[in-house]
């Protein structure tokens, strides 16, 4: 049976580095919500400039708009089968709307956490940096580019600083994890369908214990 493979862990436990590598290495396709609002900044609505200004501040963007998007995306050809969620539920109605989602789909939802201790995550979010052409993920303090401020593979593109990864924001998203997205560990284990990777150390050694789940 395909299946839905939600990632759920705290903001810069690396679920968007996982998922990338699923897509890259398993030709699973990632879909996260984060990134999909990002890309709104470019329109210039109303609903996109209001969806900026929630994001910015760390709060979260209202399940109904979340849940449009997320159901416009996954009604594309590449998404028929398996698909990893990258930052999707972050609350019980988003479980609730994906658990009709799955079922409209006839796929089977498996969660996994990718756990990390809070200590770790400020110096992690506030130290990311992407580049915009290829979405590489560096960070100043534990993986610097070659060049301060400019992508690796591409030396042309300054890398981007994402406007909720400062202190302020990060502390808002963090609370918000805790008290709405937390609680569905328990949901999903609840039921028999949570795994759980630890999120610290090697990329490719988490890559690989996440990967012989699936
Ligand atoms: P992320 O890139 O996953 O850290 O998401 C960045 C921001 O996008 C979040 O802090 C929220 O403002 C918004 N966002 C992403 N996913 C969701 C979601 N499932 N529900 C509500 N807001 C979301």
């Amino acid at each position: 049976m395909d299946k839905i493979i939600v990632l759920i862990g705290a903001p810069g436990a690396g679920k968007g580095t996982q998922a990338r590598l699923l897509q890259e290495r398993r030709n699973i396709p990632q879909i996260s919500t984060g990134d999909m609002f990002r890309e709104m900044r470019s329109l210039d609505t109303p609903l996109a400039r209001e969806v900026q200004e929630i994001m910015a501040s760390g709060k979260l963007i209202s399940d109904e708009i979340t849940y449009r998007i997320v159901r416009e995306r996954t009604s594309k050809s590449d998404t028929a089968g398996t698909f990893v969620l990258d930052g999707y539920p972050r609350t019980a109605v988003q479980a609730e709307q994906l658990e009709t989602l799955a079922g409209e789909q006839g796929k089977e939802i498996l969660a996994i956490e990718v756990d990390i201790p809070a200590e770790e995550l400020m110096k992690r979010l506030t130290g990311r940096r992407s580049c915009p052409e290829c979405g590489e993920i560096y960070n100043i303090y534990s993986k610097p580019p070659k060049v301060q401020g400019f992508c690796d593979m591409h030396p042309e593109c300054p890398l981007d600083h994402r406007a909720d990864d400062n202190e302020e924001s990060v502390k808002t998203r963090l609370d918000t994890y805790q008290a709405n997205t937390a609680p569905l560990l328990e949901y999903y284990g609840r039921s028999g369908r949570l795994s759980k990777v630890s999120g610290i150390g090697d990329v490719e050694e988490i890559y690989a214990e996440l990967s012989a789940l699936l």
